[in-house]
């Protein structure tokens, strides 16, 4: 028998999530983005959750491959770009449609033979700083791109590094239309909290992340609440020991956590190599048995401990809730200093994952 602990991919959260998107880009072709292998759930696995989708966004040749293989004829698109010539022989072969946000990458269009025309999406830097051209240069990369004769059709593209805060997205939308002023082109600019939070940013193609997978783009679950995104991934362990603790007692490596009373400890198998983070503070809420406790003591490698006072009838093979269905990943990611998208993305290869 294995550990008992897994992750379970929820197919039906994925499509209901899409299809939230949807309704708040009714009018935009949908990027579904499952880079970092679908957000940690699996590109196999979201896949058929996702399949209504317009196209796919993510960033690595070999899932591109995997997508094609996986029966996917539709757009995909690089959104990182690509990094060597060679690669353009990938992007040729698998009909991707690919980022271009340098003169290096020009170039290597330039010279490549293609086997048919490759659709591009022009980045501008409207803001974020890490790639592509400013406003002022677009223009010219623009022209530069139409000469190429293996480019068809060119997609104008940004990204916003403040769509879910109070700086929002009024700068960059200035400065992308500033730079794009005169050029026609499908348009391609939000992110999931731009989906969300700034309909005048919608255009022709949106580009969701992490509402497909039913976290909040701001780490906050409360801007989310009462939107309908459900949960798409459940990571659920058991008791494996229980240890009832004196007044005094520690608990866990440093004896970080000292019993102020006797209390009854529930020992989980799940821990910071399963992607648990280490750095999860004492009280990061737990679910025993669907009744809400919390984390107490230094999680451990393969292990960590909560408290059972509010549930004492749990013992070894209670059911463990560690985020999913009835935990936001938010809350937990909170409890340790990030985001949802950390702690999806960083489940570790040691633990079997499913799709229901
Ligand atoms: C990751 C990524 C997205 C999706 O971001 P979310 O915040 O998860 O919606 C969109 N566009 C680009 C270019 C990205 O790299």
């Amino acid at each position: 028998m294995p550990r008992p602990l897994s992750a379970t991919i929820h197919t039906a959260a994925l499509a209901n999530n899409l299809a939230v998107a949807r309704k708040f880009a009714p009018k935009s072709r949908i990027w579904a983005v499952v880079k970092a292998n679908a957000y940690g759930h699996g590109l196999a696995r979201a896949f058929p959750g996702l399949r209504a989708t317009d196209g796919f966004g993510l960033l690595d040749l070999e899932e591109a491959a995997k997508l094609r293989e996986l029966g996917w004829a539709g757009p995909i698109l690089l959104l990182e770009g690509f990094f060597r010539p060679t690669d353009i022989d990938v992007i040729d072969r698998y009909s991707l449609t690919t980022a271009v946000h340098c003169d290096e990458q020009l170039r290597m269009l330039e010279m490549a033979r293609l086997s048919k025309p490759v659709n591009i999406q022009l980045k501008m830097n409207s803001g974020m700083n890490r790639l592509g051209y400013t406003p002022e240069k677009f223009r010219v990369a623009w022209e530069r791109a139409r000469a190429v004769q293996g480019v068809g059709q060119i997609t104008l593209m940004t990204h916003f590094p403040d769509a879910d805060g109070p700086c929002g997205i009024a700068h960059q939308l200035e400065a992308f239309e500033r730079g794009t002023e005169g050029i026609a082109g499908a348009c391609s600019l939000s992110n999931s909290a731009a989906v969300l939070w700034h309909p005048d940013a919608h255009f022709d193609w949106v580009r969701p992340g992490i509402i497909l997978y039913g976290a909040s783009p701001s780490g906050k679950t409360a801007d989310i609440a009462d939107i309908g995104l459900k949960s798409a991934m459940t990571l659920a362990s058991e008791i494996i020991a229980v240890q009832t603790v004196e007044t005094g007692q520690s608990i866990g490596y440093g004896s970080t956590y000292v019993a102020a009373k006797p209390t009854k400890i529930g020992v989980v198998a799940c821990g910071y190599a399963d992607g648990y983070p280490r750095v999860a503070s004492e009280g990061t809420p737990v679910i025993v048995e669907g009744v809400r406790t919390q984390l107490v003591g230094r999680v451990s490698m393969d292990m960590l401990t909560v408290d059972l006072t509010p549930c004492p009838g749990a013992g070894i093979g209670s059911r463990i809730e560690l985020w999913g269905a009835n935990l936001a990943i938010d809350e937990v990611a909170s409890s340790c200093g990030t985001i949802g998208y950390e702690l999806m993305c960083a489940i570790a290869q040691r633990v079997p994952v499913c799709a229901e």
